[in-house]
């Protein structure tokens, strides 16, 4: 049975992964912060899901992790690592606590480099016919900074390059690193992020953020089930992609915010964002 290690199958992203993996047979080792979880996802996946207890900023939990998945699959080795742990704490970066915004690094970076470490050796052991493979769940804004989610947008774009170093330096062991790039996706990550409109109500952009609901993203958001068919791609492809993206939709909000130069996508959020009454206000 192949064997999968996935970051942060509480909820959303993750979650759905994990079902997934274990329905077509996969030995999946998925990470949770909570013991009631781990109860609840044995109870869902059943016997192929075995919870590891672990934050993935914990790299003594994360070494107990090893030593427990490595007593399970042996000489087996381990088929895939899933980096998809991740927060997104939205605010403007102008006001943003240094605490909020290292977390996003933490976590969403470092967390992820942690678990690579750490289960390098069961990757190189993988005995299905090729060494092991690392997917790491990106975002669109690991490519696209808009504004108001700068942590999240830096943190992103540094698990890219972080990836693209890895994958290089992982060649001399044959270890291959995907990356996925989800739009927006259906998932509690918004409503997690949803206290915006609450929490920089002191700023300057309070304002902009009055009626500003992030929960509302899920209403038009892309279904789990798009990114876990990615990742399982990515794991599974003979020849996979270096990076898989799901924009929400191809042209305007991938291909042209990419396309144009800066200037011009910053008067485009400009006025998409409708930054001119309170330039005026601010100016007065
Ligand atoms: P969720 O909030 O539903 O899931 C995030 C998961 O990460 C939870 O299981 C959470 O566990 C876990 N987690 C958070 N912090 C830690 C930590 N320190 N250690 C271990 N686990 C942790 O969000 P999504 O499913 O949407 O997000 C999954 C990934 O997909 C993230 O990396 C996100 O950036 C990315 N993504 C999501 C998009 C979206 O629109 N939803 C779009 C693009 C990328 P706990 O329950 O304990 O907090």
């Amino acid at each position: 049975m192949k064997a999968v290690v996935v970051t942060g199958v509480s909820t959303g992203i993750g979650h759905g992964l994990a079902h997934t993996l274990c329905q077509e047979g996969y030995r999946v080792f998925g990470t949770v912060r909570h013991p009631g979880q781990a109860e609840d996802m044995r109870g869902s996946c059943g016997t192929n899901f075995v919870p590891l207890l672990l934050d993935v900023t914990d790299r003594d939990a994360i070494a107990k992790a090893v030593a427990m998945v490595e007593a399970e699959v042996g000489p087996h080795g381990l088929f895939g690592l899933v980096n998809n742990a991740g927060i997104c704490d939205p605010g403007p970066l102008s006001v943003q606590s240094p605490e909020a915004f290292a977390r996003h690094f933490d976590i969403n970076v470092t967390g992820a480099l942690n678990m690579c470490q750490a289960f390098l050796p069961l990757l190189r052991r993988c005995d299905a016919g090729r060494p092991g493979r690392i997917v790491n769940m990106s975002s669109m804004s690991g490519k696209i900074a808009y504004p108001f989610i700068g942590a999240y947008a830096a943190s992103k774009h540094a698990l890219e390059a972080m990836s693209d170093s890895l994958r290089r330096e992982l060649l001399v062991y044959g270890v291959d690193v995907v990356v996925i790039e989800p739009g927006t996706i259906d998932t509690p990550i918004w409503d997690k992020a949803g206290h915006i409109s609450t929490s920089f109500t002191d700023s300057d952009y309070a304002p902009l953020f009055q009626y500003v609901n992030l929960a509302d993203n899920r209403k038009n958001a892309q279904p789990v089930s798009k990114v876990t068919a990615k990742v399982i791609e990515g794991l599974t492809a003979a020849r996979p992609r270096a990076r898989y993206a799901l924009p929400d939709k191809w042209l305007i909000y991938w291909m042209l915010p990419r396309l144009l130069p800066d200037r011009i996508l910053d008067r485009l959020i400009d006025r998409a964002l409708k930054l001119s009454p309170l330039r005026e206000k601010l100016k007065s």
